[in-house]
């Protein structure tokens, strides 16, 4: 495969700059750059209107196909869409769960009317979503959810709590693994889990915020005490939620994931000016870890290029599994890097901020999306084809 930009890539490459450098003077310079991991409260209202911006310019969900209100963009043309945001430092997007997780999930998955219903809106960055998925008792464990859902006319009625219920306070919906039937067999608690679609700004549903290292509180607790939701929305159908919702975790730790990390490009970036301003880059030992911050981006780059080539169907390959654990590993490293380059000072609020959170924010980069360990296993079983591990 020819890696370099065909004359159609470049051209669409241009059209995205063009874009984005018009779109991000004026009134919406103000986002440049905010609201990235740790930033995730900044701006609200603006980036709010900056999702339907770019949805009412056909730049939300490009890689959806077009019926679905998408753009049909190859792998290869989604990632030119990335690399092209990153570069303008657009700002971190509020519709991205809905974008990534839900919407393919729905595309996948769904029936008609529920893609007509809750497609478009996601597409326009009118409705927010969150995942309900983890729970005090079921985190790597999923298929221990507790949250039960029952029939009751209608609708279906939930009782149970969520945690770490990542923008649950934004969300308008919120997708949840909920358990519809006991388990016939123990070792086979992924029976009975159903994926329901639920509205969060309901009587019955309390979301009460975590306060993060940051200060902020990205994530919460969401408690469900008789919250309901239409019996259609569930996606698969009663009893199929563990199908769906593994596949959502192979969009959260796939393709999603290719656009994610070329901010992490800018992130160096701004440590490699601050070393040569504070004269950390003087020191020999900064100066390698710098440089093998550089070939870790440089080896993801190349690793998402390797993966595309394997890929023109569209179908991500076994390489795709190493991404999430990769990334994860970098960007954690490269935080510990930026509060070392900051040396005394990053203890100390300053105004250096955005390094410190991208410290603080990036030690959560190996626990969510499926912690490291998590991760070995996934790639031990499937694309090694290690024994299983024992339950
Ligand atoms: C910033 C952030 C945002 C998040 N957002 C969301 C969200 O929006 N929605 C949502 O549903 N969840 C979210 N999560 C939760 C996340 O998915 C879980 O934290 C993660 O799945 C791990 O589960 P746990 O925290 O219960 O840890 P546990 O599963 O209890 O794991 C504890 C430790 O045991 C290890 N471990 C567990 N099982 C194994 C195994 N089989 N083999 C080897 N080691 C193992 C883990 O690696 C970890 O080190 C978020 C988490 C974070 C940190």
């Amino acid at each position: 495969m020819d890696l370099r930009d065909s004359a159609e890539d470049e051209s669409f490459r241009d059209e995205v700059r063009s874009f984005l450098e018009v779109s991000l003077s004026g009134d919406f310079a103000a986002v440049r750059g905010r609201g990235g991991p740790g930033d995730e409260h900044a701006l609200f209202d603006q980036r709010l209107a900056w999702e339907r911006h770019l949805g009412a310019h056909g730049w939300t969900c490009v890689a959806w196909p077009v019926e679905h209100g998408g753009r049909g963009l190859p792998l290869r043309r989604h990632v030119i869409y990335h690399e092209e945001y990153a570069r303008a430092r657009g700002p971190g997007r509020l519709g991205h769960i809905g974008e990534t997780l839900l919407g393919p999930t729905l595309i996948a998955f769904g029936s008609p009317e529920q893609q007509r219903r809750f497609l478009p809106p996601i597409v326009a960055g009118d409705e927010l979503w969150c995942q309900g998925y983890s729970e005090p008792g079921a985190g790597s464990d999923l298929a221990s959810v507790a949250t039960r859902a029952e029939p009751d006319g209608d609708d279906w009625v939930l009782h149970g709590q969520k945690v770490w219920t990542s923008l649950a306070h934004w969300a308008h919906w919120c997708f949840v693994l909920a358990r519809t039937a006991p388990p016939v067999d123990p070792r086979r608690r992924h029976e009975g889990l159903s994926y329901l679609l639920v509205p969060m700004r309901q009587d019955g549903v309390e979301v009460r915020p975590i306060v993060q290292l940051t200060g902020d509180s990205e994530f919460n607790e969401v408690f469900f005490d008789g919250a309901r939701t239409a019996l259609g929305n569930v996606v698969g159908g009663p009893g199929q939620g563990w199908r769906v919702a593994m596949g959502t975790l192979a969009f959260e730790r796939g393709a999603s994931t290719l656009g994610q990390q070329l901010n992490f490009r800018n992130e160096l970036d701004a440590i490699t000016a601050l070393a040569r301003r504070n004269g950390a880059a003087d020191d020999p030992v900064i100066r390698q870890r710098l440089a093998r911050a550089h070939i870790g981006l440089e080896i993801m780059r190349l690793n998402a290029l390797r993966t595309l080539s394997g890929t023109e169907s569209g179908t991500l390959g076994r390489e795709a599994l190493i991404g999430k654990l990769y990334w994860a590993i970098v960007h954690r490293s490269l935080g510990e890097l930026a509060m070392d380059v900051l040396g005394a000072h990053a203890t100390v609020v300053d105004g250096a901020e955005a390094l410190q959170r991208l410290f603080l924010f990036s030690r959560a980069d190996t626990i969510y999306g499926g912690s490291n360990q998590v991760q070995r296993n996934i790639i031990g079983e499937r694309a090694l084809g290690l024994p299983k591990e024992p339950r």
